[in-house]
């Protein structure tokens, strides 16, 4: 791995939220100037194709990703504020167990993405 590379696998376990590659690239050069948009580009689709790095679609037109782990959870976007929440519900995963199982299938993994606006509470309406 390449010293970029690893700068690059850095930024991406270390974040926190789902970054895009242009967010990806912005903290990268922070540690190092040399880095390149084509290089984030490229080393994010290495990490995409070994399974390192989950790609999202948050349906903003553009790529989000997060380091793939272990532990499964599912993403609620407010489309508003773009902010994305994190989920898991059990509900939910046997549900979607139950689907497969119905036409055939083991189920080997399954994306989820909700999209949603806050509920403003106590606001009044429109007439
Ligand atoms: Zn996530």
């Amino acid at each position: 791995m390449t010293e970029q590379r690893r700068i690059i696998a850095r930024v991406l376990s270390e974040a926190t939220d789902h970054p895009d590659v242009e967010e990806v690239y912005q903290r990268s050069v922070k540690m190092d100037a040399g880095i390149s948009i084509a290089t984030v580009y490229r080393t994010v689709r290495l990490f995409e194709e070994a399974n390192i790095l989950e790609r999202l679609d948050f349906g903003s037109g553009r790529a989000h990703y997060e380091e793939a782990t272990d532990d499964h959870h599912d993403h609620l976007v407010d489309i508003q504020s773009g902010k994305v929440i994190e989920f898991h519900s059990d509900a939910i995963e046997g549900l979607q167990e139950k689907v497969a199982r119905e036409y055939g299938y083991k189920l080997i993994g399954h994306r989820l993405e909700l999209f949603g606006v806050p509920i403003a509470a106590g606001k009044k309406k429109k007439k």
